[in-house]
């Protein structure tokens, strides 16, 4: 079976052209950046140290961070004086930049010129901005920048602190080719219809853990769909037509009778887990959604506080009344309930205020990287204060790293899930990874 999203990166690094002359206005560099003017070569081992290049219009900073950069072991650090020499670097030197380092305020052209244009091109690499412009316009630039090839490996504040510097490099990876973006899968109702037929829908579980014993407290089922054509498709490109055609009804109702099947097997093999499950706003105009829910686990022998339910509001809801009345109804048979993505689109105060959730799981755009991260840590931070005075538990997902792991630890958060822990797997691939997280799992919560 072929997967659709692939997570692996393949060792790939671009060469720049080295006959571009001395062409300095923008239009025509990115055109000289751009498109076809790049090869692809394919390298035999990634490089363990990244290729540098360090760009800012003070002499005095581009001296005092290349010697630090030197000193904390880089070997390959260059300088630029401003943008358009950067550029004609970029199109002139043999060798690859891997990271560079952006200052934003410059005479000429400035840094946000700058990127742009790179990421119009198809420079692949990483990028980080250093300036003294303050941390919350430098997100902002990053936000412009989103959407691009350009990996944004986090932003600081000038002079860059040795500590924060080495966070944020370690997580450079080598430039990876452009390849070719197919057109984005569009489903019919028709084939969303056919496949709730013919039970196409697979379900991967990720694992919850406990952050103070690092014990397995749950998993979260993940749908998929086992498309005959496409292989697997993630939900992504699903749920949102689903929701628009009226299929996800039946397909929730698979969900949530695979998922406590699954559930009610765990228990039965001694594992005393939890199981999470996604809903859609759209189940829950049903007026007997949390009836059929409650019969559900009844007939499958599953107590509703082993069930954790996640809701993510993906649109305004409605003003009819139908879904508080649902998740009230689920509230007081002791289901759990869970504001998902909190912190995004309209998963947000007013929910928290409005609705009886039992857990906040804060959305991943405020957990990855936290701790080199001045803007999104008080976000993750205040977010927990909030769930803790409200009396509900936290989960981070997006927990990527073991640095995203400790800070978790260290301000008080309940529970954790992220590709550190382990990426969602098939039912099948649970007991080896089971095997493998406590062998891991004595080291990361001792303290
Ligand atoms: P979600 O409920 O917030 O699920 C977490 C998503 O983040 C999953 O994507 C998971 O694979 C991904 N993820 C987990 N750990 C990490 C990490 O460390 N880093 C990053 N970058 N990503 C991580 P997935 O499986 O593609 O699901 C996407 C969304 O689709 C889910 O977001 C959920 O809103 C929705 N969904 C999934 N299954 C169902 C379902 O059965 N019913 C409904 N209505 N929605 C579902
Ligand atoms: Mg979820
Ligand atoms: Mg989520």
């Amino acid at each position: 079976m072929m997967n659709q999203v692939s997570n692996q990166r393949d060792s790939m690094r671009l060469r720049y052209p080295d006959s571009l002359g001395e062409r300095s206005n923008a239009t025509t560099l990115a055109a000289a950046l751009g498109g076809p003017v790049f090869v692809v070569d394919r390298v035999a081992a990634p490089r363990s140290r990244p290729g540098i290049l360090l760009l800012d219009d003070d002499p005095f900073m581009l001296g005092v961070q290349s010697r630090m950069l030197l000193d904390m072991g880089y070997p390959k650090v260059s300088t630029a004086g401003s943008a358009e020499a950067a550029v004609r670097m970029l199109q002139r030197e043999k060798q690859t930049f891997d990271v560079i380092l952006c200052d934003l305020n410059m005479p000429g052209m400035d840094g946000i010129e700058f990127l742009q244009i790179l990421n119009a091109s198809s420079f692949g690499g990483n990028v980080i901005l250093l300036s003294g412009e303050g941390v919350r316009i430098m997100h902002t630039v990053q936000k412009l920048l989103d959407g691009g090839r350009m990996v944004i490996l986090g932003v600081l504040e000038k002079p860059a602190a040795r500590a924060a510097l080495r966070a944020m490099l370690d997580c450079w990876r080598p430039l990876i080719a452009a390849k070719p973006v197919g057109p984005a899968l569009l489903f019919t109702e028709l084939e969303l219809h056919a496949a709730n037929r013919e039970r196409q829908w697979v379900l991967h579980y990720q694992p919850k853990v406990d952050l103070k014993s690092g014990e397995l407290a749950g998993m979260e089922a993940l749908v998929r769909w086992n498309h005959p054509e496409h292989g697997l498709v993630y939900p992504d490109s699903f749920i949102g037509m689903a929701e628009d055609c009226g299929a996800i009804d039946a397909l929730t109702e698979w969900v949530l009778q695979e998922a406590m099947a699954q559930l009610a097997r765990s228990h039965g093999q001694g594992l005393r887990i939890q199981m999470a499950i996604n809903l859609s706003m759209e189940n829950l105009r049903a007026p007997d959604f949390a009836a059929r829910v409650g019969t559900l686990a009844r007939d499958l022998g599953v107590s509703p506080q082993d069930v954790m339910l996640e809701i993510t509001e993906s649109r305004l809801m409605s003003p009819s009344p139908a879904p508080l009345e649902s998740l009230v109804r689920l509230r007081m048979q002791r289901f759990g309930l869970s504001i998902d993505d909190f912190g995004t689109g309209h998963s947000s105060l007013a929910q928290l205020r409005d609705v009886p959730f039992t857990e906040l799981k804060v959305d991943r755009g405020f957990v990855t990287g936290a701790r080199h991260n001045q803007i999104i840590r008080p976000i993750l931070e205040g977010s927990i204060g909030i769930a803790k005075r409200m009396g509900m538990r936290v989960v981070a997902e997006g927990v990527e790293t073991e640095d995203d792991w400790h800070l978790l630890r260290e301000i008080d958060c309940d529970l954790v899930q992220g590709w550190f822990i382990g990426r969602p797997m098939a039912e099948d691939e649970v007991p080896l990874w089971l095997e493998q997280w406590e062998l891991r799992r004595p080291h990361l919560v001792e303290s």
